[in-house]
């Protein structure tokens, strides 16, 4: 029997990467079954298998998933909401944005960041492209979030500003990466691993141009061990099966101060003596994150 994790699959046949190398499995019995009727086996999951001799040599087959300790779905709205496993077992989730050059969308950074506490996986915000701002007017324009309690890398791709700090942070990990095009995601990757950029992109882009009808993420292996998850459509992500009243507790800064108002149902959007207006009037609180929050509340989050 051999563990190992899946890396890809495409038409019932599994990349799986285990200590012997990579090998091809296919499913068996229940699982096969399983399948047929939507659950699903994904890139991420950790499986065994058990070896068959057939015509064709020694065959794979999975004959059994481990428990999962994460796993980023995307979630279709509509009366019976229907959702689509993307990956399992992811260690965090990367999100990166440029501090200019395109200029960050901090509310989509925000909704990124919902979607990642509601998966319970732990973000790291990558603001790139320091060369062009300067990394002291960067990091001072992200002060709310690192006051919130997020980890933040600095960097630049090119000048290879923080980049050893992004390895380290990569290494040994199952890292899901997202984030806007023309950030500079592929060139980050690229300074990391040569190459790595380039694949993820080319996966990507064929993702974008419709030739797959399944959409499904892909482990790319990093040399320093762990791997870096394409994550076509992380972006559209949805925010629908979350409840409005959960959000609060996806805004770290906010959660910190529930204690403080007046009502326990309090939704921070219209009830007098609450503490998360009172600390946004008084400056303690990011304007920018509460207008987040509320947009959100009030399903006036347009993405
Ligand atoms: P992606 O779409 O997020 O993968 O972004 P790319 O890696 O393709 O980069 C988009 C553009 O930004 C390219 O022209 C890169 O050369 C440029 N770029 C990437 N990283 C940096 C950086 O750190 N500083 C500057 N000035 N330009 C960068
Ligand atoms: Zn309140």
């Amino acid at each position: 029997m051999l563990t190992g994790t899946i890396r890809q699959g495409q038409g019932g046949i599994y990349e799986v990467e285990t200590p012997d190398g990579v090998v091809e499995a296919s499913l068996r019995g229940r699982l096969k079954r399983d399948e047929r009727s939507g659950g699903k086996v994904v890139v991420g999951d950790r499986v065994d298998l058990e070896s068959e001799a057939s015509g064709e040599g020694i065959v794979w087959a999975i004959q059994r998933v481990h428990e999962r300790t994460t796993l980023l779905e995307r979630r279709s709205p509509g009366k019976a909401p229907r959702s689509k496993p993307i990956v399992a077992n992811v260690d965090q989730v990367l999100i990166v944005f440029a501090a200019a050059n395109p200029d960050p969308h901090l509310r989509m950074l925000d909704r990124f960041l919902v979607i990642a506490g509601s998966s319970g996986i732990a973000p790291l915000i990558v603001i790139n492209k320091v060369d062009v701002k300067g990394e002291a007017a960067a990091r001072a324009f992200f002060a709310p979030y690192e006051k919130a309690g997020y980890r933040l890398l600095f960097t630049a791709a090119k000048a290879g500003i923080g980049v050893d700090e992004l390895r380290e942070s990569l290494c040994g990990r199952l890292s899901a990466l997202t984030g806007p095009s023309g950030v500079g995601k592929s060139s980050l990757l690229n300074a990391i691993q040569p190459g790595l950029g380039l694949r993820v992109a080319a996966i990507s882009e064929a993702v974008n141009k419709g030739k797959h009808t399944t959409v499904t993420a892909q482990l790319i292996p990093l040399d320093c061990g762990g791997w870096v998850a394409d994550t076509p459509g992380l972006r559209e992500l949805g925010l629908w099966e979350i409840d409005r009243d959960q959000l609060q507790f996806y805004f770290p800064e906010i959660e910190r101060l529930l204690g403080g108002c007046r009502y326990p149902t309090c939704s921070h959007i219209h009830e007098p003596d609450c503490a998360i207006r009172t600390a946004v009037a008084a400056g303690e609180l990011d304007a920018g994150r509460y207008d987040s929050y509320r947009r959100m509340v009030l399903g006036e989050d347009d993405f």
